[in-house]
């Protein structure tokens, strides 16, 4: 199927189609924070106010806060209920590049030797439908962890904004069968997959943040001891973990059961290493220090992810950047090393 193309007055018919057989995700504003949200049955003009989420896509697919069972005391022992997510399919429209990325980055955690059910089952009831940047923000540095602000292959379908239209390509085979089903599109062709393009690389030009990755695992083993330096960089941290709940890609949990003697439930929640109490069982947390906190963050992102995994767990998004309340930058931390 070639690519297909809609005017963006026409993006409610589009969303309400959508909607009738799935769970419709659009970035939504709420409390002064943007997020997936599911679609309101009306707005369809985010593409003009929204940049990126505040809270990364993760939450989605590993919700901050997840009932993973209840039990409950009966004659024989205890009786447990798994309560896994339903069927029925998502369709997430409008995410960006960098955070598609952060998706396939942490898959490989989730499908790893412990399969994770409740987070693998929501990603394959997804389809992802991404939207290029078109004005990427100056804290965004994807460009130097291989993600471009224009296109992207960890989608379903692939959308480009071009002044009134939105073109929109299948990436998939699941995408190719949406995009089959929608009617009011219309077909594009070669002059819009090459004007598309350059508006990808105008976007990419935009981009003026960087991190250098060429040896960085050697460089950050060799600076791994290196107290004064973790210690400066950081100073100014208050150990909040804003940057690790914005984060795409952070994925630490705590699980604990909460317990009313006769029934009670297992509940997941986001952690982060930036707490002082994090990984307190079995025994306690090992970094007391907050420099020792620090450094395993950046060196879980760009020294052991790559080492296990060989992915990098950043995608540039700037995310950490923006919503630190004292401007700590992972750009300066990685480029000091
Ligand atoms: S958001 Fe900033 S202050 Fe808060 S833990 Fe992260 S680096 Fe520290
Ligand atoms: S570490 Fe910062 S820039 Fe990298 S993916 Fe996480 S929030 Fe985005």
């Amino acid at each position: 199927m070639g690519n297909k193309k809609i005017k963006k007055d026409q993006l409610k018919a589009l969303f309400g189609e959508l909607a009738k057989n799935n769970v419709l995700l659009t970035p939504s504003k709420s409390k002064g924070f943007v997020g997936f949200a599911p679609w309101d049955g009306d707005s369809a003009d985010f593409p003009e106010w929204y940049r990126n989420t505040t809270i990364p896509p993760k939450a989605m697919f590993f919700p901050p806060v997840e009932e993973m069972l209840r039990f409950k005391k009966g004659e024989e022992g205890y009786e447990v209920e798994e309560l896994l997510p339903g069927e029925g399919t998502q369709v997430v429209f409008g995410i960006r590049p960098c955070d598609a990325r952060a998706l396939k980055i942490i898959d490989i955690l989730f499908s790893d030797t412990y399969k994770d059910p409740y987070y693998l089952k929501r990603r394959e009831n997804a389809i992802l439908v991404g939207l290029g940047c078109k004005e990427p923000c100056d804290t965004c540095f994807c460009t130097s962890i291989d993600v471009s602000p224009g296109e992207s292959q960890d989608v379903d379908l692939f959308c480009t904004e071009m002044d009134d239209e939105l073109l929109i390509e299948a990436v998939s085979e699941k995408g190719e069968e949406l995009l089959s089903k929608i009617s009011g599109l219309s077909d594009a062709g070669d002059e819009e997959k090459s004007k598309a393009k350059q508006l990808g690389e105008s976007a990419k030009e935009k981009i003026t943040g960087r991190i250098e990755t060429a040896e960085l695992q050697e460089k950050m083993r060799s600076n791994f001891e290196n107290k004064e330096y973790w210690e400066g960089v950081s100073r100014k941290c208050m150990s909040c973990g804003i940057c690790t709940y914005v984060c795409p890609t952070c994925h630490c949990f705590d699980i604990c059961d909460e317990n009313n003697k006769k029934d009670g439930k297992r509940v997941r929640n986001w952690d982060s290493c930036k707490f002082p109490l994090f990984t307190r069982m079995p025994m306690e947390n090992p970094r007391h220090e907050k420099w020792r906190r620090i450094r395993q963050r950046y060196h879980h992102k760009f020294e052991y992810y790559p080492m296990n995994f060989d992915a990098i767990a950043c995608t540039g998004c700037g995310r950490c950047i923006r919503e630190c309340p004292v401007n700590v930058d992972i750009r300066e931390i990685i480029g000091g090393i």
